[in-house]
């Protein structure tokens, strides 16, 4: 079989395997992140079989945007993202390394054996920093809150869900977005006079200031530059700011209809 015939066989498997799996999992308000992690384990073992031949070929720009689609429906799940969210912000979010780098991480354990395998993982940590690193206009918000990606993928508490990865997107209920996406005509605030963007409601809008001060009594004050190394420091931070995404990001929806109507 070709490294070409090879890649597809792995990626229809894996494609298989993620839809069986996610027939059993339901949608919305169903399992925490660590249940739906189970997808990518099972995913990511699937492609990481028989690595180590296909090591060379990973990089190829065909090979690697059929992997990493596989990999960005898993994210897409892990993380409950928008599906207009970028595949360098799902993966970070999702903690789920890019394809390439766990291919040749994988073909250097099985070369090298597994006294090598702490180095190789600190490798796929470092190469993945650099590609995030990159300016190349995506996923910027994301990165100014999460700028160091290890920190955030070793964290021990904390799970990611529909209202804290809109946070973390920018993309979600917030009128810049849907102005972006051709969703709304404008992207002004339904509630003020600015620009309805994340930071614009997470931070400064006056009409979640009691969220925010609920908030801020148990964190301190917060800004987009502090947001993640304080929910890092505590699963009781973690806590207060998912719950403070939830608390505003459901009340938009629920009262956008209304707002907009009476526009
Ligand atoms: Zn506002």
């Amino acid at each position: 079989m070709s490294m070409g015939a090879h890649i597809r066989a792995v990626t229809e498997k894996a494609n298989k395997a993620l839809n069986n799996i996610s027939r059993l999992l339901p949608k919305v308000n169903g399992p925490s992140e660590s249940t739906r992690r189970i997808l990518c384990s099972v995913v990511t073992s699937i492609l990481l079989y028989g690595a180590s031949i296909w090591e060379q070929v990973v990089e190829k720009k065909v090979y690697k945007r059929i992997l990493s689609s596989v990999q960005r429906r898993v994210a897409i799940r892990v993380s409950e993202a928008y599906r207009t969210t970028s595949n360098k912000a799902l993966m970070v979010i999702a903690r789920i390394p890019p394809i390439n780098l766990l291919v040749k991480c994988r073909a250097r354990i099985e070369k090298d054996g597994p006294d090598a395998k702490s180095e190789a993982q600190n490798a796929v940590m470092l190469c993945w920093q650099e590609e995030w690193d990159i300016d190349d206009g995506t996923a910027e918000w994301s990165k100014k809150l999460i700028p160091n990606i290890r920190p955030w993928f070793e964290r021990r508490h904390g799970e990611v869900d529909f209202f804290l990865t809109q946070i973390l997107t920018g993309h979600g209920c917030f009128e810049a977005y849907f102005k972006r996406f051709n969703l709304a005509e404008t992207e002004e605030c339904l509630y003020c006079i600015n620009v309805d963007t994340v930071e614009h409601t997470l931070f400064f809008c006056p009409r979640w200031n009691m969220q925010r001060n609920i908030a801020e009594q148990i964190l301190g004050h917060i800004s987009p530059d502090n947001l993640v190394e304080k929910m890092l420091e505590s699963p009781t931070n973690w806590d207060h700011v998912c719950k403070m995404a939830k608390q505003i990001l459901s009340a938009k929806r629920i009262e956008r209809p209304n707002l907009i109507q009476a526009r």
